[in-house]
């Protein structure tokens, strides 16, 4: 065997199986498809490379990946870090009773807690300091109050490195030299968040603990080999082990290759693992004894968001740490629904991606190909116009949302492609209940309420906490691997992601996906 291990994907699954497999000893190598990203290449003008093609990834391995079904939008991350490069940093526990049904007997709240422990220290969680809250966590707390929900308001673990010290006004521009550069615990450069906004567009000064600044460097230190624009594309059983199929994406060319382990563990995420699988067990053939529950029981894990107009007040939805605080009703006492709400923030990629494109026309205003390029740019152009005159996002919140939706979407292979099958139905009364407090929590503090046109017409809805596909169950006929992660029928093949997550969680997943592979990775014996 090339290796003892190999790891499919980078995220909070793969970094943190890898990195514990490397500190027992094995020799281990992680596949991820997507790049090494750093400040010198995130993705800022028009130009650059911001999506990944499913179609071309060999031409076009961006940073975000946005797979667009019938009704639900899922939006990922790609690159060496998974989805922690560009999620929003919020490390939340969910409450104990997520745990008393839908999870195999072992999996419980308090089987989870040293795992969940371990996980945020390792990202270094804490919550925005009580000089620099932001002014939207300030609407955030006010909305309650007037809703008489004040004992609902909660500020938020993040996994970002914040300078107590720091003095920061929100109606000044960030000042990204107020913060410097020390190494961490794990002896990588970090700085202090200065409020750039930049979380979901990469952080300039790097005050994001990111995977690649503490478990991926703590299992290359162990001797892992991290192999980014690797896109693996098969797995099959050999006596004693797996080999791995993979194509290296190299200068726009898909050049095939494979390395063999005893242990696999996929951890490709809710959808990469499961559109991995289906292929192995449908098409390839290779892995054909998967569980007839590949794909089902997928949960959008509630997300919704009103944006609202707060005409009279300065909220700088684009500085500050994305999301910071929550208003709680994960008790279910708003009619049976089980849900929180979030200060979305609006990423500062809007705000850059409208100044480019003003930027461009206003140096080339009659160049109708790259015009043609940006679908609808009429609209674009005007909107980058706007805001330039208009400081668009200065007063708009983002009021966000997750809950337990039905959890009952199935990913498939629809002629050959990756598909979903997203029946609203059930979930409706979620999604109605949060518009609902959403409408409340924004009048209350003198909002317009604004609801996305794609909700508001088509009830179509954008996800980016996509969970299950690759269930844990307790048999094959009711999931796909075992609670230590295991693929029924296939020893030592694993599932440790996002896709092994059997319910809707209700809050934000990382922190869950984090604590089960942590468990997965101390159950395997070497
Ligand atoms: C904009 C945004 C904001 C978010 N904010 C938060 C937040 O604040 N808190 C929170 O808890 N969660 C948040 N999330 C969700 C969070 O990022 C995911 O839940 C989490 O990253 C999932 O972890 P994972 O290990 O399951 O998969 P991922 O982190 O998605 O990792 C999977 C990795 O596998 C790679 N991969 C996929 N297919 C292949 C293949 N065939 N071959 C090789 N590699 C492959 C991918 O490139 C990726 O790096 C956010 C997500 C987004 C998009």
């Amino acid at each position: 065997m090339d290796f003892d291990a190999i790891v499919i994907g980078s995220g909070f699954g793969g970094a943190i199986t890898a990195c514990r497999l490397a500190q027992k000893g094995q020799k281990v190598l992680i596949l991820e498809r997507g790049r090494e990203w750093d400040k010198a290449s995130y993705p800022r003008a028009v130009e650059d490379d911001w999506i990944w093609s499913h179609s071309h990834p060999e031409k076009y391995h961006g940073w975000l990946d946005l797979r667009v079904f019938k009704g639900m939008s899922v939006a990922l991350g790609a690159g060496v870090g998974g989805g922690s490069l560009i999620y929003a940093n919020i490390s939340r526990v969910p409450p104990p009773t997520i745990f008393a049904n839908g999870w195999p007997a072992e999996i419980k709240f308090s089987e989870l807690a040293p795992y969940y422990a371990t996980v945020g220290k390792m990202l270094n969680v804490q919550k925005v300091p009580a000089n620099q809250w932001n002014p939207r966590m300030k609407l955030m707390r006010e909305a309650a109050t007037k809703l008489n929900d004040l004992n609902r308001f909660e500020t938020l673990d993040l996994a970002v490195t914040f300078d107590k010290d720091l003095q920061y006004d929100f109606d000044q521009e960030p000042d990204i030299s107020k913060s410097t550069m020390v190494p961490n615990e794990f002896g990588v450069l970090q700085g202090k968040c200065v409020h750039l906004g930049e979380c979901d567009i990469g952080c300039r000064v790097y005050a994001k603990n990111t995977l690649d600044k503490n478990y991926i460097p703590s299992a290359v230190k162990k001797g892992a080999k991290v192999w980014p624009l690797h896109f693996v594309v098969n797995i099959e059983q050999i006596d004693g082990g797996y080999c791995v199929h993979f194509d290296r994406l190299a200068d726009g060319d898909r050049i095939p290759g494979k390395a063999t382990a005893t242990r696999v563990i996929v951890a490709a995420g809710s959808l990469g693992s499961t559109e991995l699988l289906l292929r192995c067990r449908d098409v390839t053939h290779s892995l054909p004894r998967l569980s007839s529950q590949l794909g089902k029981r997928w949960s959008s894990n509630g997300d919704f968001l009103t944006p609202a107009l707060h005409i009279l007040r300065s909220l700088w939805s684009d500085r500050g740490p994305t999301i910071a605080s929550a208003i709680n009703y994960l008790d279910g006492s708003q009619n049976g629904k089980v849900f929180w709400v979030q200060d979305g923030g609006i990423p500062n990629v809007l705000n850059k991606y409208f100044e480019a494109v003003s930027d461009r026309l206003q140096k080339a205003p009659n160049e109708p190909s790259w015009l043609e390029t940006l679908a609808p740019h009429v609209i674009l152009q005007h909107l980058a116009l706007f805001s330039e005159s208009h400081d668009l996002f200065r007063h708009i919140m983002p009021w966000f949302a997750q809950g337990v939706d039905a959890g009952d979407g199935e990913l498939m292979l629809t002629d050959g492609s990756l598909d979903l099958k997203w029946d609203l139905s059930a979930s409706l009364g979620l999604f109605n209940e949060i518009a609902a407090k959403h409408k409340q929590l924004a009048e209350s503090t003198g909002g317009i309420p604004i609801p996305l046109p794609g909700w508001a017409l088509d009830k179509e809805l954008i996800t980016p906490h996509p969970l299950g596909g690759c269930n844990m169950g307790a048999t094959s006929a009711d999931g796909v691997v075992d609670h230590k992660g295991e693929v029924f029928d296939y020893p030592n093949l694993f599932v440790a992601d996002g896709a092994i997550i059997p319910r809707p969680l209700g809050v934000n997943p990382s922190r869950t996906i984090g604590a089960l592979a942590e468990r997965i990775a101390a159950l395997i014996a070497v």
